[in-house]
């Protein structure tokens, strides 16, 4: 069961079409699999088609507030036209539609570069100056590297689940960290972790092995 959800003003950036390219994808995928916020986005929907009619009668721009509108539209215009049988069952379980617009192939199949024996990345081709976006897989029962962020880093997990700072993350929990977090998530027993990780600046290791890891960790 999904507990953990993008703050409201991420919801709202998102349904106003501020949010850049790699964390509107991240909410979309959130949105998709989460009944509580895809009802919040539509009632930001509402909230922008109330605000269009004021701003037909106030002489407002109209142009902007469409924005508002569009942008749940276009995610869905976008993911509907993806054929499932694409992809593989493992992909198709794991994959939220949003995301399965950028995804060349199968899980089994992508370019994974691994970090040592317990993770691997993957990273999306996708353009948008000081983002990364990646998928990052972690073996089952592994302790992540000791870190904090430069930036803001939003992770939403897409198959197993981790452990992190007294809470508990599993599919389609939407987990935000910025600047202030230095934390070790500990990746559940029995399935491997696969998780959607933007990021908008480098992370930083802290833990013993950070000398050893930072060179490999280019995310
Ligand atoms: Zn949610």
């Amino acid at each position: 069961m999904i507990t953990h959800h993008p703050e409201i003003e991420l919801l709202f950036d998102y349904a106003s079409g501020a949010l850049p390219e790699p964390m509107a994808l991240s909410i979309a995928c959130h949105a998709s699999t989460c009944r509580h916020c895809c009802d919040q986005l539509h009632k930001l929907e509402e909230m922008g088609g109330a605000l269009l009619e004021d701003a037909a009668e106030g002489g407002v721009k109209a142009s902007e507030l469409e924005a508002v509108l569009t942008r749940l539209d276009d995610v869905e215009i976008k993911s509907e036209s993806l054929p499932s049988s694409t992809f593989d069952e493992a992909t198709s379980k794991t994959i939220p539609k949003p995301l399965r617009f950028y995804l060349p192939g199968n899980l089994k199949d992508l370019k994974w570069r691994h970090i040592g024996r317990k993770v691997s990345q993957y990273n999306f081709d996708i353009d948008v100056a000081g983002y990364k976006v990646s998928l990052m897989r972690f073996k089952a029962g592994t302790p992540m590297p000791i870190h904090t962020h430069k930036g803001n880093e939003a992770t939403l997990v897409l198959a197993g689940g981790y452990s992190d700072q007294g809470r508990h993350f599993e599919r389609g929990d939407f987990d935000a960290k910025d600047p202030s977090h230095t934390h070790q998530p500990i990746v559940d027993e029995g399935e491997d972790c696969i998780a959607l990780v933007v990021i908008d600046a480098p992370v930083i290791l802290a833990g013993p092995f950070s000398r050893f890891l930072n060179p490999f960790i280019k995310l």
